[in-house]
């Protein structure tokens, strides 16, 4: 598996270009700029597309044409940008079929979106875009990577692309909103190597009793999780560095991470001291803050 992160930042970004806080005055002063979180896996799956994650992959020279499929956690519009699907349709990939993964209050929103800008519907056949709900799965199922056939979907996990390319996707409930955006789902994804990511944005604690039983023993390779809050808690339904922490806790206890689980913490806004404090207050539980544009090979 090969990530590469489009984006780590928050739903305004850090800084948020509005705000002369302390914290968005140090990143605009040589500090970190973060965009909307985004992860692109082996350059054919992508986790989340607010409106700035096609513009910083275009300005770190990645390319979007291979991309087959699209998850997306909620429709919050910093986790969905609808206006890709339209600006995809106006390129060389325009043909190409794309499966887009997301709960059901997000396919509507891409729905009237394509039917008003662009006449389209993604359920009519032919259309390259195909629809996929993405309903919270239970406990681990069996593994049926190796059946025959295309993508298949089962109690929730689905199985994307052909034979020896196959990426085993689990939604998973997260604690974010309401049906209105999502229902908000959190996603475990295992590649065709057998690597494993815990993409977990956005989402507050505690989880749903369900998602604590479905991450028991996945030992997951890589664990990228929201801290949105850091010390400024109380707004919305997020993590900040103490919820982000219990978290991590958490997992460990339920051989989610392991020893060798490389733990992100992502969704970074201004809400986070500025400086270096913050890379020391997550070495504490053994995360790191990425930056955007970096590429991990799992
Ligand atoms: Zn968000
Ligand atoms: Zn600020
Ligand atoms: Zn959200």
């Amino acid at each position: 598996m090969r990530l590469r992160l489009l984006g780590t930042g928050s739903a305004d970004g850090w800084p948020n270009p509005w705000c002369d806080c302390a914290s968005c005055t140090w990143a605009r002063g040589g500090g970190v700029v973060r965009g909307q979180t985004a992860i692109l896996v082996d350059d054919v799956l992508l986790v989340d597309c607010g409106p700035d994650v096609p513009r910083a992959a275009a300005r770190f020279g990645v390319r979007l044409s291979g991309l087959r499929h699209l998850l997306v956690g909620h429709a919050h519009p910093d986790h969905l940008g609808p206006e890709s699907l339209m600006w995809r349709s106006w390129s060389t990939a325009a043909g190409r079929p794309l499966d887009v993964v997301a709960p059901p209050a997000a396919l509507e929103v891409c729905r009237a979106f394509l039917a008003r800008w662009e006449g389209s519907d993604p359920d009519r056949e032919g259309n390259p875009l195909r629809f996929l709900e993405a309903v919270p799965a239970g406990p681990a199922e069996p593994d049926r990577t190796g059946e025959a056939g295309g993508t298949g979907t089962a109690g929730g996990t689905l199985w994307l692309g052909e034979a020896g390319a196959r990426y085993e996707v689990r939604p998973l409930a997260a604690h974010h909103g309401d049906a209105s955006i999502g229902p908000a789902v959190l996603y475990d994804i295992t590649a065709p190597d057998g690597t494993r990511l815990l993409y977990g944005c956005d989402t507050a604690v505690p989880l749903p009793a369900s998602t604590l039983d479905a991450v028991v023993d996945r030992a997951y390779d890589v664990v990228a999780l929201e801290e949105n809050n850091g010390d400024r808690p109380g707004f919305g339904e997020h993590l900040g560095l103490d919820t982000f922490g219990e978290l991590v806790g958490e997992l460990r206890r339920r051989g989610a991470i392991h020893q060798g689980t490389e733990i992100l913490a992502v969704h970074l806004s201004h809400r986070n001291p500025p400086g270096d404090e913050l890379a020391r207050r997550l070495a504490h539980v053994g995360a790191r803050a990425p930056h955007d544009g970096e590429s991990l090979d799992i």
